[in-house]
Parts: C-alpha cells; sequence; structure tokens
C-alpha cells in the first residue's frame, strides 16, 4: 500500500509483512468459540506454586510503585542457588526479552549468527528485527548438530551461536560433555547463547555446571515452563560480570515488573511444588508415549514438558493438527522441512491428557 510520510528504517522496510505469532486467543476468535484444551505453546497447565500465588497477590498492592530497578532480592536469590555472584545475574521479562538484549549488545547490522534450521522463532525474530543474518544448520536425526553448528560460527565468522538445550521443537537433550564439547571447538570471538528454558526437567547430574568465568557463555533460563509463570513474564540469564555491566547500559530499568518478581522469588523457594510438577510431567510424557504408539505413531525422545508426535509425512502431520485444532484442541508445529513431519504437544494434567487422547483416538481413527 502506497503511504506517504515518515519512512520506516531500511531494517524494518527489508522485513516481509507476516504474522509472527499467531496466538490461540486468534485461532479462538476465527472459530468463534474457546479451545477445549491449550497444548501448543508449552505452557504449564499445573499452574503457580501457591506460595508465589500468594506473594504475588500481596504483591499487587504495591504497584503504584516502580520496582527495584537493579532487582537486587531476587538476583541475590538466584546467585546464591547457582553459586554465583550478583554481579553474574540479569533478569529480564522471559527469554524472550533476554534473547533481544543479547543481539543488541553483540550484534552489528549485517552480522551473522548461527543456529539451528527451526529453532526457537523468538531468536530469529530479533536476528531479523536488529538487522543481522541468521546462517541456519539442519537438525540430524532430529537432534541439533553440535559439530556442524560450531564448523558453521568458525566458517561465517559468527558473532552468536544460539543453543537451546533441551531443544524445542524436538524436545532432545545434550548431556554436559557434549556442551563442554561444544565450548572447546567455539570460536574465541563467537557468544554462545545456551537457552535452557527448560533446564528444571533434567536430572542435576546432567547439567554442565554453571562456571561464570568464560566470557563466551550467556545460560537462559524463565520462570515460564515448570514454575508456571509465563504470563508473569520472567526470567534470568548468567554470564560474566563485563557482560551484565555492560547491558545495564540499554536494558530497560524497569522491564520486569514488581510482582513477577516477586512471584518468582517465592516459586524458588518453594521446590515442592516444582518437583511435584517435574514429577507429574514425567508421567504424562510417558502416558502420550503409550497413547501414540498404540495409534501406531512415533514420539521423539523429549527431555521437557512437551512430547514431538511423528507423523511421517509433513501432509500427515498437517492435517492431524489441523483437525485437532477443528475439534477443540490447540496444538502447534515446526514448518522447516525435516521437523514438519512432528506436532509438538504439551504435557497437560491428567484431566487434560484425557480429552486430547480422546479426540486424538478419534481423529485418527477418521
Ligand atoms: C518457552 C521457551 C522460552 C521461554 O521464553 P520466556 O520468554 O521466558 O517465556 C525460551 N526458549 C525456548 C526454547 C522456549 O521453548
Amino acid at each position: 500500500m502506497a503511504r506517504s510520510g515518515p519512512l520506516y528504517t531500511h531494517i524494518v522496510q527489508a522485513i516481509p509483512p507476516v504474522v509472527p505469532f499467531v496466538g490461540p486467543e486468534t485461532i479462538e476468535r476465527r472459530q468463534g468459540r474457546r479451545f477445549r484444551v491449550r497444548l501448543g505453546a508449552n505452557e504449564s497447565a499445573f499452574g503457580v506454586s501457591p506460595e508465589a500465588c500468594k506473594a504475588m497477590s500481596e504483591a499487587i498492592a504495591g504497584v503504584a510503585w516502580y520496582c527495584d530497578p537493579e532487582g537486587y532480592e531476587l538476583r541475590r536469590q538466584l546467585a546464591d542457588l547457582h553459586g554465583v555472584g550478583l554481579e553474574n545475574v540479569v533478569i529480564g521479562a522471559g527469554i524472550d526479552d533476554l534473547l533481544g538484549l543479547v543481539v543488541r549488545t553483540f550484534m552489528n547490522p549485517g552480522d551473522v549468527i548461527v543456529a539451528s534450521q527451526g529453532s526457537y522463532p523468538t531468536f530469529a525474530y530479533h536476528v531479523t528485527g536488529y538487522g543481522g543474518r541468521l546462517e541456519t544448520v539442519p537438525y540430524r536425526n532430529d537432534r541439533n548438530d553440535l559439530l556442524a553448528l560450531t564448523d558453521h560460527a568458525a566458517l561465517h565468522k559468527a558473532c552468536i551461536l544460539f543453543l537451546a538445550n533441551p531443544d524445542n521443537p524436538t524436545g532432545s537433550f545434550y548431556g554436559s560433555n557434549a556442551i563442554a564439547d561444544l565450548l572447546e571447538r567455539l570460536p574465541e570471538e563467537c557468544l554462545f547463547i545456551l537457552d535452557e528454558a527448560y533446564l528444571d526437567f533434567v536430572p542435576a547430574d546432567a547439567i554442565l555446571p554453571i562456571e561464570s568465568g568464560d566470557p563466551r557463555i550467556i545460560r537462559m533460563r524463565t520462570f515460564s515452563k515448570a514454575h508456571g509463570m509465563a504470563g508473569a513474564r520472567i526470567g534470568y540469564a548468567i554470564a560474566h560480570e563485563e557482560l551484565i555491566a555492560t547491558f545495564n547500559k540499554i536494558r530497560l530499568h524497569f522491564g520486569v515488573n514488581l510482582v513477577a518478581q516477586a512471584g518468582a522469588m517465592a516459586s524458588l523457594r518453594d521446590t515442592e511444588f516444582v518437583a511435584g510438577v517435574v514429577k507429574a510431567i514425567e508421567e504424562g510424557r510417558q502416558e502420550y508415549a503409550a497413547l501414540a504408539a498404540d495409534t501406531g505413531i512415533a514420539t521423539l525422545p523429549s527431555m521437557t514438558n512437551f512430547l514431538a508426535f511423528d507423523f511421517g509425512t509433513q501432509e500427515r502431520a498437517d492435517k492431524t493438527m489441523q483437525r485437532m485444532i477443528e475439534r477443540g484442541v490447540f496444538l502447534r508445529k515446526p514448518v522447516v522441512a525435516g521437523l514438519n513431519r512432528l506436532v509438538r504437544v504439551t504435557v497437560g494434567t491428567a484431566e487434560d491428557r484425557a480429552v486430547f487422547a480422546e479426540i486424538f483416538r478419534d481423529v485418527m481413527r477418521g
């Protein structure tokens, strides 16, 4: 459409007019009715800790005031939890916010970023939005190809390498040795974003210990998954103190709301609640795998709160998902070649799973 007046930036003009995120609410408005179950965005159907809920309710009375711009108390708690210094922790409005901050800090327009093809779209969204160039590496056997990722980073002189581990959308996971090997191969001037959104679902002994001295790695965690606080928008990252100090130049100082900070602190203390969620999700994954097997559908191994169902072909995956959506089950699936035969199903409560199973069996019969 022709319009005179203020000019858009070259970066924004170059982005095709797509709608990056179609939420379940959009589909509900289109279909004219609500979903029966929402299993498409890996939120926690198990809700938020009652302790966190109480802390957030109490915090509401204080919202007339700005929060502490340093987020001191929460950062103190996180630093103690991970055995790092306060100066190694930054909080943000979810990992999504922190990814943007890191991209702005380390990427000049035109710079190359390396990630897996079809990995977490919000990261690619920031890269494009700030004028970077994404060089992608295909998945290999439905897992991130760690060797190819570091090779690509070196080949393209990438400023950032991104990896989600555990991975979204496959659910796959690499243990501490593989990640340590990746760091060995990582070019000196490349920043490694290790997106650990699903780390709460991983046994502690499989996790690479946090060692805040390497200036090439930043590890990101969120309260959106196991802690059940996706709508509160809060997460954090751990990195070398110089990186954290540099983020202060450009981060929004009041970007993480006071209510979310209060909830996060209480949820961190309620370890019993989170452990219960993790256990329930493990059971749910097994239930999904059995259901899929029962209908002749394979599933990928998962260390997350979702399971990727493998329909063999894109056509069958698309058709099945579309029918599920029409029947009131919100789902999402990868679009890239190689992964587009998968449909990602979030582990819901036992009740959600019963609704899912009933509709799924019905759709598979038809
Ligand atoms: C869910 C998810 C996040 C979480 O983002 P928030 O902004 O903290 O809600 C980040 N990365 C990946 C790979 C995810 O799947």
